[in-house]
């Protein structure tokens, strides 16, 4: 397992019944070369991005962790880490987190989620509208490239895309959003080829996760039960990973930390007490 590499992509609030008539290539070659399956929000867990993604990048649930809204505060993330710090401080690995979302990367509003990968970056949108949210993916994307591309061992890492969800807020699913989505694709992309260049550098073996945290309704918005609102989506391919074949069973989102750290070859210690185990197909 000593090559075993693992990068964690987090794109906010896609919806996964619009993806079959998007232009989303690299999406595409993710679930073939791999598989791409539903998630449902677990029912305690509000279909927001504070615990969602906490949910995502811990392991475990709201009631563990204690993030239930987009203020962090109150949490325990002190006993349940996300998985780029317990990897650096407890298991020896190098990690990055990147991303443009304060409370994730900032000890602002009960943050931050990610309290102390190797590397952290942090682009501060300029302002919160689609466009200027745009412009700190772009910077976020090309960030992540570019550690990903230097000479330094990293072996997991997290990238964090916002633009998408904040789309949906300002003008609901319609045709910008749609249009958010592949500009969301292409990034991806990019920073796929940049984990290639690694995998030809050094023969790293890559699992690579792409993962939202919950949908939209068709005017943009989120928080309730809706189908459309709760139905959240995970893609992987990497070593272990089956060609087009699904996890048997439902999918959670606390199996995405579950699955990182069995990927770099670390059993989860009991103690950690995890909620979500690694993708079984
Ligand atoms: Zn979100």
């Amino acid at each position: 397992m000593e090559t075993s590499r693992v990068l964690v992509i987090g794109i906010d609030g896609v919806r996964l019944d619009l993806l079959p008539e998007l232009d989303t290539p690299h999406l595409d070659g993710i679930a073939r070369a791999g598989f791409l399956a539903p998630v449902e929000v677990d029912a305690g867990t509000p279909t927001m991005s504070g615990p969602c993604w906490t949910t995502i990048v811990t392991g475990v649930g709201v009631t563990k962790h204690g993030v239930w809204g987009n203020r962090l505060d109150g949490n325990r993330l002190d006993v349940f880490p996300d998985f780029t710090t317990r990897l650096a401080a407890d298991c020896g690995r190098r990690t990055f987190a990147v991303g443009g979302w304060e409370p994730l990367f900032l000890a602002r509003q009960g943050g931050p989620l990610f309290v102390a990968p190797t590397r952290l970056g942090y682009v501060a949108p300029a302002e919160d509208t689609p466009e200027a949210w745009e412009e700190t993916d772009e910077r976020v994307t090309a960030e992540a490239e570019h550690l990903l591309c230097l000479d330094e061992e990293f072996h997991a890492g997290f990238v964090y895309l916002g633009a998408v969800d904040e789309t949906a807020h300002f003008v609901g699913c319609g045709t910008e959003y749609r249009a958010a989505v592949e500009a969301a694709d292409r990034r991806l992309g990019r920073v796929l080829d940049a984990v290639h260049g690694r995998r030809e550098r050094a023969g790293e073996e890559w699992t690579v996760i792409v993962v939202t945290d919950h949908g939209h309704r068709e005017e943009g918005g989120h928080g309730g039960r809706s189908e459309l609102e709760r139905t959240a989506w995970i893609a992987a391919c990497g070593p272990g990973l089956p060609p087009g074949q699904a996890p048997a069973g439902p999918l959670h989102h606390a199996d995405v930390a579950a699955h990182v750290y069995t990927a770099l070859g670390i059993a989860p210690d009991p103690h950690w007490t995890l909620d979500g185990r690694a993708f079984a197909v």
